[in-house]
This record gives structure tokens, C-alpha cells and sequence, in this order.
């Protein structure tokens, strides 16, 4: 999940420039003027305090923009794991944190709110030189999702109870809510603060206690935020982090028998593994955000720029590097030859280049591994027989560049069809009717989300109900807000980040029975 906020389909497209590949490109390439800001937090969260390993490992985290390491951040294992699960515990077994009046919770976490603001544009710089994103838009965009989202469960905190049952002979019953314990919180790389407030806020507002797993692309922003959260008078033991990588710290994670509950973010394949180390340990309750193959659906009747800017944003927003990515492009016959030549002059506007100049639209790939991983693709579509209307190639000697590439003449079964690239790549596909429309969208493995774009009342309403997927967008794409549920059907996973739903992953249902005499309204 990776979702960017509402904000995302207002930020204007492109400025006049018509070079696509700005200066600040070819500075990079050339590494002379480069910001990197001052990396602080490098070590691992426990209990409050800034540590170092046991093992006393680090890894380097890199800038995508070269490649280059820009920090060396503790590597933590089981050990770690260990040392923050006993933190969480104490935290959570005896700690004020879960005892204090949700009123009092919510108030703390509006600080942590306010200070995640007023450090908006650290944390969003951060982000960048780890995982390429826009400076502007994060700062605009992701850092005020997160901000919305701990106020929305911060005024949560005070309104979660259970409920009074009848029932028949002389009994009576009551539901309690209570927090689950303490919670695992393995993340991604492509929107760490974002996922950060959507996992920590319906934890905090809970009363749970919490150990997270960056991904080892991205710790910086995460770092900052542990810290931020201790300024804001979080108790020590309640946010743990354990930077490090995915089979060594995220397994002992997801597999500890002290940890109960895991909400995982990232692949459909880690995802398995996740609910696997679950299963084989304490069946720790298990909730997953997984990928997704997201179709967005144009019909004839749509206004065509809307639906190529649309379209446009959908792929490429983010450089491709998001789960709600809406990577299949169905396109009725009727507007369909509009549509490619539309879409296609859209490129002329489109910026790629350095993620610190707000004139960019889109940064590098994450990393090497991504980058390779998309031009496979690229190249996997040319050679199953899409047609590459524009893009396909790699920009530059240095850093994780793309092109925005464009496909047509896909066919359903083709690899660009079927998976998630996770990077700038669009394939654009034909239908002719509603039915066709349907069956098409729901030919994926995957049920994250799915774009309808039409006039027709009826057809937004058939569309949205015959699509497996769960979250609908109609005449619009990847609006996303704290109170709106967000999660999967089918392999993209189970579970409600947002929405008041989230609440329910870091809460269990209890019982009270009791018996009662001499009423007279039995
Ligand atoms: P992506 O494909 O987006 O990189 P991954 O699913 O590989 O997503 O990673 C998401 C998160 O899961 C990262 O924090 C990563 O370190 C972690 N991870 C990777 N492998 C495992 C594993 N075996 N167990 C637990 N967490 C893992």
C-alpha cells in the first residue's frame, strides 16, 4: 500500500518544460549538486533508546539517484528482535500506555501529529534519498496522509467499547474490546511514512504495543518518526524499530511467539511466507496488504483528457512504485485510437529527473534490483509481441531512471498483463463491451482496486459491483483518505488498513457473561 493521499490527482501536471530529462539529471549523472540532507537516526528504536545491534552490523542505504551509500544503518536479527519484543511486552504487560483513558491516548498521538508536521519536509527529504520519491509531493502529499491519519485515530482512541447483549433466561452479556498486545509491523520501501501512520495510528489509538520493520530499502524516514514519537511523549517500549532485512528480522518477527498479531505490507510471495511463520509459531493473528494488477476501465462516453490524464497519473504517479498502480488500461474501441495519440503527446510534458526539483514528475526506481526488475519487463513485453509505443528504455548512466513506457496490442496472457512491475510501464488494452470489460478486469490473481471511468450511472454501478477487487474509483483514481477502508480481495491479502475497520486488526472480542435475578424484564 502504499497509498498516496487525495491530494495526488490535484498536483498539476506538467509544467511547460519540454525536455523530459532536466538539468538536474545530468547533474546527477554527473553527482556535482546533489542534496543529501543530514542523516540522524541510524541506529536501531528500542525501549526508547537508540541502539546499536548486538551483532553490531550495519548495512549501507543507498540513493537511488547514484546509487551511492548515504548512510550505514544498524542490520538487526532475531537477537534484536528478541531484546524490542521484550520491550513491547514489558510495555504493553505493565506499562501506562494500554491503561490510560483512550482520551489521554488520543492526545498524545495529536502531538506526534503536530510534530510529524512541523518536521514534514526532514521526513520527506529522507524519503528521497532512500527511495527516490518527490521531495514536493511528499512533503504535500504523504506527509499530510499521515498527519490526517493519527488525528483520525486519535480521536478514535476514546470511542472504542464493545456492546450489551440479551440474552434468553436470566443472563446477561457484554462485549469488551480489548488490545491484542503486542503488534508486528513489517512495511515496504515505496511509502514509509504513509504506511507507518496507517499501521501505527489504530495501534497506538488501541492501547497496543508495537515493533516495526522497515524495509531495508527505506529506514531513514522511520528512524525520524521513532524519534519524533518519543519527543511527543509516546512511552519508551510502545514504538520499537528494528531496521534490517526481510529473512532475517521480519521472519524473526513474524514468527515470534510473543508477538500477537502481525499486519504485513509488501508482496503477494513474503505475504505467504509471513502467514507461514504465523501458522508454524504462535497463530498469531495475521493481517496482509499485498500487490495488486490494478485495471482501470474507460468507456467511449468518458471526456478524453480526463481519461488520458487519468490513466496517465494512475501508472505513473510515483514512478509506477505503487500497489494501486493501474497498470491494465482498458480502453473502449470507440475512443480507443484517441486515446493512443492522446496519451502519448502526454509524454512531451512529463519530467523525469532529480526528486529534490519541484519541477520533476517522476524519480528514479527505488533501487537496482527494482530497476533491473522493470526493464525485464520492458523487455519481456517487446519480446511476447506487445507494441512499445514510447519509452522502454533506461535514462542515463547513473541512478535508477526509466522512461514512461507505453504498450499496446497486449494480450491478457502476456507477462506485462499478469504481473505486478511495480514501475513505469503502461499496457493498454481493448475492449468492446461491458461484459468484455468485466471478464477482463477480473482475469488477475490479484483484487487490490480497479478505476471505472464513464458517464453512465448504470454502467459505473454494474462495473463497480462485478469487479472482485476492494476499492472501486469511479471517474477518478487513487483517492485515498484515513476513514476510507483500504485493503484486498482474492491474493491481494485481507484486512482493513483505514477505515475505522483498521481498529478491529489490533483488537480482540471478550465475552462477560453474567447472571441476573429478579428482573421483571427477562
Ligand atoms: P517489495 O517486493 O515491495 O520489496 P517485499 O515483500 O519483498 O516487498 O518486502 C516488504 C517487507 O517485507 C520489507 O520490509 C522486507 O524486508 C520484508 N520481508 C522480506 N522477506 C521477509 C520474510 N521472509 N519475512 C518477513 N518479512 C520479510
Amino acid at each position: 500500500m502504499e497509498f498516496p493521499s487525495s491530494t495526488f490527482l490535484k498536483s498539476s501536471s506538467p509544467s511547460s518544460i519540454n525536455g523530459q530529462i532536466i538539468d538536474s539529471l545530468c547533474e546527477s549523472n554527473g553527482v556535482s549538486k546533489l542534496k543529501i540532507p543530514e542523516v540522524k537516526f541510524t541506529k536501531l528504536f528500542i525501549n526508547g533508546q537508540f541502539v546499536d545491534s548486538v551483532s553490531g552490523k550495519t548495512f549501507g542505504t543507498r540513493d537511488p539517484r547514484t546509487g551511492d551509500v548515504v548512510a550505514e544503518v544498524a542490520e538487526g536479527d532475531k537477537e534484536d528482535v528478541d531484546i524490542a519484543v521484550k520491550a513491547a511486552r514489558e510495555a504493553f504487560d505493565h506499562g501506562k500506555w494500554p491503561r490510560m483513558s483512550g482520551f489521554d491516548r488520543g492526545r498524545v498521538i495529536l502531538k506526534f501529529a503536530d510534530l510529524i508536521e512541523q518536521h514534514g519536509e526532514e521526513i520527506a527529504m529522507l524519503e528521497s534519498i532512500n527511495s527516490g520519491k518527490l521531495v514536493h509531493l511528499t512533503k504535500e502529499s504523504d506527509i499530510q496522509f499521515a498527519t490526517n491519519c493519527l488525528r483520525y485515530f486519535a480521536g478514535a482512541a476514546d470511542k472504542i467499547h464493545g456492546e450489551t447483549l440479551k440474552c434468553t433466561g436470566e443472563f446477561q452479556a457484554y462485549t469488551l474490546k480489548e488490545p491484542v498486545g503486542v503488534v508486528g509491523h513489517i512495511i515496504p520501501w515505496n511509502f514509509p511514512t504513509v504506511l507507518f501512520a496507517a499501521k501505527a495510528a489504530p495501534t497506538l489509538a488501541t492501547g497496543c504495543t508495537m515493533i516495526f520493520k522497515p524495509a531495508e530499502q527505506s529506514p531513514l524516514s522511520i528512524l525520524y518518526l521513532a524519534y519524533l514519537a518519543k519527543e511527543a511523549g509516546i512511552p519508551d517500549g510502545v514504538i520499537n524499530v528494528i531496521t534490517g532485512y526481510g529473512p532475517t528480522a521480519g521472519a524473526a518477527i513474524s514468527s515470534h511467539m510473543d508477538v500477537d498479531a502481525v499486519s504485513f505490507t509488501g508482496s503477494t510471495e513474503v505475504g505467504k511466507l509471513v502467514m507461514g511463520a504465523a501458522a508454524a509459531s504462535n497463530l498469531k493473528t495475521v493481517s496482509l496488504e499485498l500487490g495488486g494488477k490494478c485495471p482501470l476501465v474507460i468507456f467511449n462516453d468518458v471526456d478524453i483528457n480526463m481519461a488520458v490524464q487519468t490513466a496517465w497519473q494512475a501508472v505513473f504517479f510515483n514512478k509506477g512504485e505503487v500497489c494501486i498502480a493501474g497498470s491494465r488500461i482498458y480502453v473502449q474501441e470507440g475512443i480507443y485510437d484517441e486515446f493512443l495519440k492522446k496519451v502519448t503527446d502526454n509524454v512531451k510534458d512529463w519530467v523525469v529527473g532529480d526528486p529534490f526539483d519541484p519541477q520533476v514528475h517522476q524519480g528514479p526506481q527505488v533501487d537496482k534490483e527494482q530497476f533491473d526488475k522493470v526493464l525485464r519487463y520492458i523487455e519481456s513485453g517487446k519480446r511476447e509481441g506487445a507494441t512499445l509505443l514510447t519509452g522502454g528504455k533506461a535514462i542515463g548512466e547513473k541512478g535508477y531512471y526509466i522512461e514512461p513506457t507505453i504498450f499496446t496490442d497486449v494480450k491478457e496472457d502476456m507477462l506485462i498483463a499478469q504481473d505486478e512491475i511495480f514501475g513505469p510501464v503502461m499496457s493498454i488494452m481493448k475492449f468492446k463491451t461491458i461484459e468484455e470489460a468485466i471478464e477482463k478486469a477480473n482475469n488477475t490473481k490479484y483484487g487490490l482496486a480497479a478505476g471505472i471511468l464513464t458517464n453512465d450511472l448504470n454502467t459505473a454501478n454494474r462495473v463497480s459491483r462485478s469487479i472482485r477487487a476492494g476499492g472501486i474509483w469511479v471517474n477518478c483514481y487513487m483517492i485515498t483518505e484515513s476513514g476510507i477502508p483500504f485493503g484486498g480481495y482474492k491474493m491481494s491479502g485481507f484486512g482493513m488498513d483505514s477505515g475505522l475497520q483498521a481498529l478491529e486488526k489490533y483488537l480482540k472480542v471478550k465475552s462477560v457473561i453474567t447472571p441476573i435475578y429478579n428482573s421483571p424484564w427477562l
